[in-house]
This record gives structure tokens, C-alpha cells and sequence, in this order.
């Protein structure tokens, strides 16, 4: 199957490593213009020239904090003083804090709030107005399975994610006419450096070996094992294609089973 998004310039957010990192890379094979974003400076310039480097094209970093206003409106302003604006726009961040349903203060919320729901409203709002213009253009949010059943101690990921989820949903139907799809998608336990993070706190928390949390993890995943950033990235590319051009407002999931609903 050609994909057919050779030459789109394509925004990939939370990109120096892990599950951006990998969508970066397949969309670089597939012939996009890629713009990787990132938090850190040093790690985003580095993770573009591994990529330059590898597949002897140029790809562009952008360093910004997407969970504070500026950095959504950093990227926007960059890109659109470069390309012109973009055609593929991967939303994306780290994970937020690890906490029960009564253990945050309004402060953590906030916080999480604009790491996950602002700064995708924020990056929609500065690229999707050009895809309408243009007639072509292709959305996808990282979220998580937390917006199929709740993941424990997370409960910031599992209430917002379902806002950012929301968004994108109603952002589907407003502009399916005019070319653009709007997809989320949504990765079980896979192995990144967010996962090693995420079984480290558990481990604080519940007193159980880091061995252990991993062995639970993969007891809940039908598969039996972790996913790899490029198995989830494999789903986002595919929805950045031509071919997936009838398909929006979906919400995938990419778990190894491990989401236990119907639906
Ligand atoms: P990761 O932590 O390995 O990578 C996150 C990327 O986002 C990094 O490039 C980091 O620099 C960047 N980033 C973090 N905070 C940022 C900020 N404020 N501004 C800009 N960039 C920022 O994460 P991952 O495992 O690749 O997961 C990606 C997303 O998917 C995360 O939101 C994560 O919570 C979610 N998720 C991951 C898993 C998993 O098992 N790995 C499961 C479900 C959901």
C-alpha cells in the first residue's frame, strides 16, 4: 500500500524519544517533511539529527514546553514562518503526575490540564484552520487507554484524557467536510522510558520489585508482552495516509488486547 504523504509536512509532538520518536521516524520513511517537538532542547536536536543522519533528509526540532502557553504558540509560529503551516499534526506530551482520585491539588490539575488538554487544543487551533483552507489534512492525539477503563494511581491521565478525547471528537465532525481527520489513538503498556518511570513509581508506592509491576502488566495484556513505540506509531502513520482518508473521530487503541471493552 502507498501512503501517498510524501512531501506533507507533518508537526510530531513529544518526539525525542518513545512513542513520537518512532512516529517521526515512520513518517520520515514515508517521505513527509518532519518537524519533531520536544521539551528539552539539547534532547530534540539530537533525536532530528539521529533521524538527518539515518535517512539523509532534513528534519527540523522545535524545543518548546507544550504545557505552558508560549510553547504551543512557539511551534505554531515557527512552522507557519517556515512551511507555511502543516498538513500532519501528532499531538503529544509526557505523562502526567502518578496520584489517587483525591491525592492532587487544584495545582497538579492544573497543571495536567494544560500538559494534555490545552496544549492540544492550542496546537488544533494554529494548524487545522490551514488544512481546512488547503482541503487536506490529518490530526492524530496520542492519549492513552486510561479513556477505555482507568488506569490505577492515574487518575490526571484518566479524567483528562477523555476531555482531550472529547475535543477531538467534536473537532472530527467539524471539519470531516473539508478534507481534514481527526483520530486518537490510544497505546496499552508500552516499552518506553515513560513505562520504566511509570513501574519505578509503582514500585514506591506499592513496595512491590519493578520486576513484578512489568510481570502485572503483561498479565493484563492478552498478548502477553509489552508493545514497542513502533507498533503504536505504525497505527498513527497509517492514519496520517491517503488511503485512511474515510476514516475520523475514531478512537484506536494499540494494547495487545488489553482494553477489555466490546467496543
Ligand atoms: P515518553 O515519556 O517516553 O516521551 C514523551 C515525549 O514527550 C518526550 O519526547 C518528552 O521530551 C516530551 N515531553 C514531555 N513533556 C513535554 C512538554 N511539557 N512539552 C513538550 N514535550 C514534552 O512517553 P511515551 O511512552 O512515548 O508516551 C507518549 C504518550 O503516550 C504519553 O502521554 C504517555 O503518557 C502516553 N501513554 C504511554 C503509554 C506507555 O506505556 N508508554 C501508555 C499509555 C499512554
Amino acid at each position: 500500500m502507498r501512503f501517498g504523504i510524501e512531501g506533507r509536512i507533518a508537526v510530531v509532538c513529544g518526539a525525542s524519544r518513545g512513542i513520537g520518536y518512532a512516529v517521526a521516524e515512520q513518517l520520515v520513511q514515508e517521505g513527509a517533511r518532519v518537524v519533531m517537538v520536544s521539551r528539552d532542547v539539547n534532547a530534540v536536536g539530537r533525536a532530528a539529527a539521529r533521524l538527518a543522519e539515518a535517512h539523509g533528509v532534513e528534519v527540523h526540532a522545535v524545543a518548546a514546553d507544550l504545557a505552558v502557553a508560549d510553547g504551543p504558540s512557539r511551534v505554531i509560529e515557527e512552522v507557519h514562518a517556515r512551511y507555511g503551516g502543516a498538513d500532519l499534526l501528532i499531538t503529544n506530551t509526557g505523562g502526567p503526575k502518578t496520584g489517587s482520585a483525591l491525592g492532587h491539588d487544584w495545582d497538579a490539575w492544573q497543571g495536567a490540564t494544560e500538559l494534555l488538554l490545552r496544549s492540544a487544543v492550542q496546537l488544533a487551533r494554529g494548524f487545522v484552520p490551514g488544512m481546512q483552507q488547503r482541503g487536506w489534512g490529518r490530526v492524530v492525539g496520542i492519549t492513552s487507554i486510561a479513556v477505555k477503563q482507568p488506569v490505577a494511581s492515574l487518575v490526571l491521565s484518566n479524567a483528562l484524557r477523555a476531555g482531550v478525547t472529547g475535543f477531538f471528537r467534536t473537532l472530527a465532525d467539524e471539519v470531516a467536510k473539508d478534507g481534514v481527520t481527526v483520530n486518537t489513538v490510544l497505546p496499552g503498556y508500552t516499552a518506553t522510558e515513560r513505562l520504566e518511570e511509570l513501574a519505578q513509581a509503582t514500585s514506591s508506592r506499592t513496595g512491590a520489585e519493578v520486576a513484578a509491576v512489568y510481570d502485572g502488566w503483561r498479565a493484563v495484556t492478552p498478548a502477553g508482552r509489552l508493545g514497542k513505540p513502533e507498533e503504536v506509531a505504525a497505527m498513527i502513520t497509517f492514519l496520517c495516509s491517503e488511503p485512511a482518508a474515510f476514516i475520523t473521530g475514531q478512537a484506536m487503541c494499540v494494547d495487545g488486547g488489553a482494553g477489555r471493552s466490546l467496543l
